[in-house]
């Protein structure tokens, strides 16, 4: 079992679609074990995207992830972190594939709906960094032999 960091960004609360896209993630096997919307501040914002800082885009991206609230999430599941970045697609939502969440409601590099972790070491930091430890809950879901099978 594996677990990742989603974001679901200020596009995605304003656009209403975090119940939806948090039940693609679900339907695809994977379990919330922690959830909260919170507004992002900027010393968090600039710690999450830290090895995005001097790029172009970096100012615009702290000034949108801090607009409007966000719904943060830990999924868990087999192969979770790949799972969510298959889900999701490429970056840019005018790239991305139909059928991914970025290619079938983003049109944009920067508003594209979600975050996930990128890799083990982003998903443990990122963790911690948004969720307290009392925060993330440790339970079976009931039924999980019959989503991870072979
Ligand atoms: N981003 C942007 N302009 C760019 C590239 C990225 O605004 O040219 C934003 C976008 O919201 C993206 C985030 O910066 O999700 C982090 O970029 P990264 O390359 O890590 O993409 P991701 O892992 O989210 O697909």
């Amino acid at each position: 079992m594996q677990r990742t960091l989603v974001i679901f960004k200020p596009d995605c609360v304003h656009r209403r679609l975090v119940g939806q896209i948090l039940s693609r993630f679900e339907a695809k096997g994977l379990a919330v074990v922690g959830l909260k919307l919170i507004q992002v501040d900027r010393a968090l914002a600039e710690k999450h995207y830290a090895e995005h800082a001097g790029k172009p885009f970096f100012e615009g991206l702290i000034g949108f992830i801090t607009s409007a609230p966000v719904v943060v999430g830990v999924l868990e599941g087999n192969e979770a972190i790949t799972v969510v970045r298959t889900l999701l697609g490429a970056t840019n939502g005018v790239a991305a594939a139909p059928g991914t969440i970025r290619g079938d409601y983003s049109s944009s590099k920067q508003n594209n709906l979600v975050h996930g972790s990128d890799s083990p070491e982003s998903a443990e930091r990122e963790i911690a960094m948004w969720f307290k430890a009392g925060e993330v809950a440790s339970f079976t879901p009931a039924g999980s032999e019959w989503v991870i099978g072979g």
